[in-house]
């Protein structure tokens, strides 16, 4: 019996690797010291919709930076500025 040959072999395509332009991360970049937490418009880059915080992939910060701004962002939800869930 002739069967159809249905398990085509997949072709493996490998995901052209995306290079990052920018290094430094936007706070590094502008040489800011302390992320202002009463400065909502900048911290809601930073977060999504839902009002969950970017992950360091995401957001493109350094570590440093990550952490002040998550900071910065806790405070800012204390003070209702932000959400913490929507
Ligand atoms: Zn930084």
């Amino acid at each position: 019996m002739a069967r159809f040959k249905t398990a085509k072999k997949k072709k493996m395509r490998s995901r052209p690797k995306r290079v990052r332009e920018q290094m430094e991360c936007r706070f590094c970049r502008d040489q800011i010291s302390y992320i202002d937490y009463k400065d909502v418009e900048l911290l809601q880059k930073l977060l999504t919709q839902r009002g969950k915080i970017f992950s360091r992939k995401r957001s493109g910060n350094c570590a440093g930076c990550q952490r002040k701004a998550q900071k910065a962002i806790k405070r800012a939800r204390f003070m209702a500025l932000l959400p913490y869930a929507t």
